[in-house]
């Protein structure tokens, strides 16, 4: 089909949400609990002095949105930044609850996201379009509504560089920057300190989240639920027939696949959420809900960039397929109400199991670059692998990125000169013990010796490899500098990682600068290692 671009003022928006579906009868802001309604009319508090500091081109095109010229980058910061809504917009904040570090939270809604509407595309897709951090609402229990600069521009990069790593993730439009500054206790200390603010715009089909059911079956409105599943399910999965009695059973199933298929794609990537809780979880298995997320740079499974989670660890890297399954029993338990048959959602819970392991195993074999992992010995390797890199302290994504080079290379790895020569700028220990380098020797050997019996060439497996191991990863400490320049109004470092981080998996050696491990100013930093929630 041929696209038509819209220049922004002449752009479509649509509310299918608030038709669809009950809205909360009280429009005032003030704290409430909502009941009988899935939303509250709310309109977006002007942050003053909006400036459009950021723009996702790629996403604009893929919304058939021209390149904005001046007059529209000022349209664009108004009503990104609250003063103004265009037509077909009724914004409102979404009502859900949520399991938060495993206990029931109650009802928790957008407290600081209101959403304008729904854009239409030029293939007639509709995209809600949400603000984040623009006022409050009556769901923003003791918070401002507001959003800083800095959580801001994390979570802008991170939307879009995570789709461009093919990981699914709700994405970013624009980011709007703004001379208003909210007061934050960013170490929980007691130091608060003044932060200027800014508003993300961010898109997906919906923000529906996993919370949005449990805060129903709370409160036992089951026929509510059961509309609001139907919207759900008519707007991302037409080919389901909801006058089939077992269509929200197969409708969970789905979730649990596309759930299955995001975690596998953060294990591969390296990515820890870090707040893993139900009201952050989407329903059409998006990553969503930027907060203290990371990146692994040493490859510790039991790492979680979250402060908040220190003790616990709850969220920690390699438990994130388990508490991802967790919370879909969560689901499952909300959406026994409206489901007949309890047996069919329990299948759709070893459906994850099943898909889990399926994406994993999938995206291993290709981080390795074999055709397939199967049998024991195969698992055997996975382990030798898992053992090593955590014996060396290695950087997980410069050690797979090395790994390429050695897959080209027959025969046995010989001497530590090797290591060093393919992965010198890898380990984060000047000194690397004796048990260490034997380790990574020892999978090595099995590695290549594995290769001998993988149908792939050579060429083919370089490009399997190329493709699931990215070169260049949105580190802490990368966003902290983009962060440091945004501060003093330069939008340069943004800019320059939205457009090196467009194309994770090339070699780009312009940007070689920005696929090096963590740099040692880096490790002790805030923002840069570990995170609060603080945002
Ligand atoms: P999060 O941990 O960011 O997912 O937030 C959990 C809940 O707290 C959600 O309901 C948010 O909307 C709400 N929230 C977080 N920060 C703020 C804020 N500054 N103002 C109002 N509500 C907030
Ligand atoms: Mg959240």
């Amino acid at each position: 089909m041929l696209k038509t671009f819209k220049d922004f003022s002449s752009l479509t928006f649509d509310d299918r949400f608030v038709r669809s579906l009950p809205a909360d009868p009280d429009t005032g802001t003030q704290v409430r609990l909502v009941r009988n309604a899935c939303y509250s009319f709310v309109r977006p508090t002007p942050v003053r002095e909006p400036e459009l500091f950021a723009w996702s081109s790629d996403l604009a095109s893929s919304l058939g949105i021209q390149p904005p010229t001046t007059a529209d980058r000022s349209l664009i910061a108004e009503v990104f930044g609250g003063h103004r809504l265009m037509a077909g917009m009724r914004p409102y904040a979404a009502c859900y609850g949520g399991h938060q570090f495993g206990n029931w939270a109650g009802q928790l809604g957008d407290g600081r996201a209101i959403t304008l509407g729904e854009l239409i595309d030029p293939h007639g897709s509709a995209w809600e379009i949400q603000l984040k951090g623009a006022g409050p609402t009556p769901y923003s229990r003791r918070g401002d509504g507001r959003a800083v600069l800095r959580s801001s521009i994390r979570e802008f990069l991170c939307s879009e560089a995570m789709h461009a790593l093919g990981v699914p993730t709700t994405r970013a439009l624009s980011l709007v920057t703004s001379r208003e500054t909210i007061a934050r206790d960013m170490f929980y200390d007691g130091r608060v300190a003044w932060e200027p603010c800014a508003i993300v715009t961010r898109v997906a089909p919906h923000f529906i989240r996993f919370g949005h059911f449990e805060i129903l079956a709370a409160r036992k409105e089951p026929e509510l639920m059961r509309k609001l599943a139907d919207y759900a399910i008519a707007s991302s999965h037409p080919e389901l027939d909801l006058k089939d009695p077992h269509v929200i059973a197969q409708w969970f199933h789905i979730i649990c696949e596309r759930t299955a298929s995001m975690i596998a794609h953060w294990m591969r990537v390296g990515f820890v959420h870090g707040v893993m809780n139900t009201d952050n979880m989407s329903v059409l298995g998006l990553t969503i809900d930027y907060g203290p997320y990371g990146w692994l740079d040493i490859y510790d499974p039991q790492w979680t960039p979250n402060t908040t989670d220190a003790g616990q660890r709850r969220y920690r890297f390699a438990q994130q397929p388990s508490v991802a399954l967790w919370n879909l029993e969560c689901l499952a338990h909300a959406l026994r109400s409206i489901a007949p048959d309890p047996e069919l959602l329990e299948a759709g819970l070893d459906r994850y199991r099943e898909a889990f392991q399926e994406s994993y195993s999938e995206s291993m074999a290709a981080k390795l670059g074999l055709k397939v992992l199967a049998g024991p010995q195969d698992q055997q390797l996975l382990q030798t692998l898992e053992q090593a890199l955590c014996a060396t302290e290695m950087d997980m994504t410069l050690f797979y990125r090395g790994l390429i080079q050695v897959s080209a290379e027959p025969g046995p790895l010989e001497a530590e000169a090797e290591l060093d020569q393919i992965w010198g700028a890898a380990f984060y220990q000047e000194q690397r013990s004796e048990a260490a380098t034997a380790a990574l020797l020892g999978f090595l050997c099995s590695y290549r010796q594995r290769l001998t019996s993988d149908p792939l060439t050579l060429q083919e497996r370089a490009e399997r490899m190329r493709t699931a191991n990215p070169k260049y990863v949105l580190r802490n400490y990368l966003s902290q500098l983009a962060i440091d320049a945004a501060h003093q109004g330069d939008a340069s470092v943004c800019e320059r990682l939205l457009a090196v981080m467009r194309q994770p998996y090339d070699e780009q050696p312009e940007a070689k600068d920005l696929a090096v491990r963590r740099p040692e100013w880096a490790r002790h930093k805030a923002g840069c290692s570990a995170l609060s929630c603080s945002s």
